[in-house]
């Protein structure tokens, strides 16, 4: 009898058992050098005591009560995300899709209280938001959104790093409220948005009373080396959505709202069953302390320079590598030609990677990196794009 598990995911026949730091064991005994985080989510590795000891002890007092009642776990995950990045109010849900849902959703709330009932936003190209009907209409991927039309509409597509082509847009649809963007596009190959840019967009929103949110699903919670990649711009968001990272493999998302998206949504506007349930939160506590005790943000920013500048060294020249990029530990190698293939190769010599948008290779390792660990990374990996380039 062939599986009742929906096929809807292209894995490889690899198993896991368990994990300790960077390092993740299948069911044969053999080791990997987990180079993906599971896309970005263990950001303290595997097993990490501290998360682990959180989330038995949590699980032993209560894990889910309801967001009918008072959830002070939550409370408390919130006030550190505040603090962390002088915004004012968060909201918990599931996901990084949901979290962007409820941006969307924030947005045109916003556009209602402001009589625009029409709210439009806009995104980048290359930008990926998620798989839900809205955040497919938001990304601008027609692979992954072929076959689920109708779309909800009130999007707008625009090259990455081109103001003009905001302004243009917004002329063309003058009831556009908000842009949403990535700073560091990841599943859009590792693109980064440049700081300038970053700067005039949020100058650009302020002018015109838009809403800047900018989507830190993959970004944020230390990968590029700062809490939120938006940082290193030296701007701040009116909304900003986490998940991934946020409790180091336990499902979370947030949306994190500050200025004039701070007091949009109120009781009524929206609401979620599990969302910043007290196991999930416990577990976000202990993720942000040790990334704080353990100063593991200095560790992504400076083991990711090292490793960038390995690959940089190791594949300088080499024909069919295009270009090393990214920041902290956030890192692609695009090439000139689809590279899938390297995906299996790299899990066969012990590495785990993956591949975006056809021809970049991509590193999200977890932010405990070490130095001898990221040589190992380049060790394993260079060897494999120069056979495959040379094939
Ligand atoms: N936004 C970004 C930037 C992402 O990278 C992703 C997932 N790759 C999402 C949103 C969607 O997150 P999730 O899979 O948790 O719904």
């Amino acid at each position: 009898m062939s599986s009742p598990l929906a096929n809807i995911y292209a894995r490889l026949p690899i198993s896991f058992t368990h994990g300790e730091g960077v390092w993740l064991w299948d069911e044969h005994g053999r080791r990997y050098l987990d180079g993906l985080a599971g896309i970005g989510v263990s950001c303290l590795g595997h097993a990490h005591p501290r998360l682990v000891s959180a989330i038995a002890e949590q699980a032993a007092r209560v894990i889910h009560t309801s967001n009918i009642y008072e959830v002070p776990q939550q409370t408390a995950l919130a006030e550190r995300i505040a603090m962390l990045s002088g915004m004012q109010e968060v909201a918990f849900c599931n996901s990084g899709s949901e979290a962007n849902e409820i941006a969307i959703k924030l947005a045109r709330l916003y556009g209602h209280q402001n009589g625009n009932e029409h709210a439009h936003i806009i995104t980048l190209d290359s930008a990926w938001h998620g798989r839900t009907l809205a955040t497919l209409a938001a990304t601008s991927s027609t692979k992954a959104s072929k076959g689920f039309t109708p779309l909800p509409t009130g999007f707008i597509h625009v090259p990455q790093n081109d103001l003009q082509a905001i302004v243009d847009a917004a002329a063309a649809e003058p009831r556009v409220n908000a842009i949403l963007l990535e700073v560091l596009q990841g599943e859009g190959g590792i693109r980064e948005s440049h700081l300038d840019y970053l700067r005039a967009v949020r100058k650009l929103c302020d002018e015109r009373g838009w809403l800047l949110m900018i989507d830190e699903v993959q970004s944020g919670v230390g990968r590029t080396g700062k809490w939120f990649a938006h940082q290193w711009a030296e701007i701040r968001p009116d909304v900003m959505t986490l998940a991934k990272g946020l409790a180091g493999g336990v499902p979370i998302g947030a949306v994190v709202l500050a200025g004039k998206a701070a007091g949009v949504f109120g009781p009524g506007n929206h609401g979620s069953t599990f969302g910043g349930n007290p196991l999930v939160c416990a577990a976000g506590l202990a993720v942000l302390s040790a990334l704080e005790e353990e100063q593991l943000l200095d560790n992504a920013a400076q083991v990711g320079s090292y490793l960038k500048e390995a690959l940089e060294q190791a594949l300088a020249g080499m024909d069919g590598v295009v270009e090393v990029r990214g920041r902290g530990l956030m890192l692609g190698i695009e090439l000139d030609r689809p590279c899938g293939i390297l995906v299996a190769k790299a899990a066969e010599a012990g590495l785990l990677i993956n591949v975006t948008r056809d021809k970049v290779v991509r590193l999200l390792p977890p932010l405990i990196l070490k130095r001898e660990e990221a040589d190992h990374i380049v060790a394993t990996l260079v060897p494999l794009i120069k056979d495959f380039l040379a094939a």
